[in-house]
């Protein structure tokens, strides 16, 4: 199965990144992200053998258990890769509760002998990909602010027309 371990995002985050694509939708082409899958990817475990589920259940348990929820604020866009081909996102105002979680649940998964790469982790909510931003300006985005409470390891389905994230376990960070 392919898994990755994510933020998931209240309503007025969700409903503030879903106008922004709205407006996206008008003025670069590319492939959009669906409003009911936007989420913040702490890290990323690819292909996983499915008997290893309750073992990754037990350490995001673990890695979650010293967070609490936090209020998260909506900053800028942002881009990877190519102007051409770009992927478009929407970042936030503090990084910190996301790199801090993102550490605690990356140690974890290295106990138990996942890897990840050295890049460094740069919290963002995917808008778009392979956006052709090489036209030039982008518009405002929309601002919002909102309690982040779940932490979930999903599966990821590739096979379709779109990617179907499905949540496997979810932990609620304590209040
Ligand atoms: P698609 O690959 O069809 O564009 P997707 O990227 O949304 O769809 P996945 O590739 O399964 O679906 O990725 C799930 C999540 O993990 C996404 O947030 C994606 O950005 C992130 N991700 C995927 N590959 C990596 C990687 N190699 N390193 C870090 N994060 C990754
Ligand atoms: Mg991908």
């Amino acid at each position: 199965m392919r898994l990755f371990i994510a933020a998931e995002l209240p309503d007025s985050i969700r409903e503030a990144l879903a106008e922004t694509s709205a407006v996206l939708r008008d003025c670069v082409h590319g492939r959009f992200v669906a409003s009911d899958s936007f989420h913040v990817t702490l890290a990323f475990l690819g292909e996983v053998p499915g008997a290893r589920i309750p073992e990754l259940q037990d350490a995001l348990d673990v890695a979650c258990a010293s967070h609490r929820a936090f209020s998260a604020q909506l900053s800028e866009l942002g881009c990877f890769g190519k102007r051409t081909k770009a992927t478009l996102w929407q970042g936030f105002q503090d990084q910190a509760p996301f790199a801090s979680l993102a550490t605690d649940v990356r140690s974890q998964l290295t106990r138990i002998g996942f890897e990840f790469d050295a890049k460094p982790f740069r919290p963002h909510i995917t808008l778009m990909r392979a956006a052709d931003l090489s036209s030039g300006v982008l518009p405002a985005c929309c601002q919002a602010e909102g309690t982040i409470s779940y932490i979930t390891l999903f599966s990821s389905d590739l096979s379709g027309k779109r990617p179907i994230y499905t949540a496997l376990h979810s932990v609620s960070l304590e209040r």
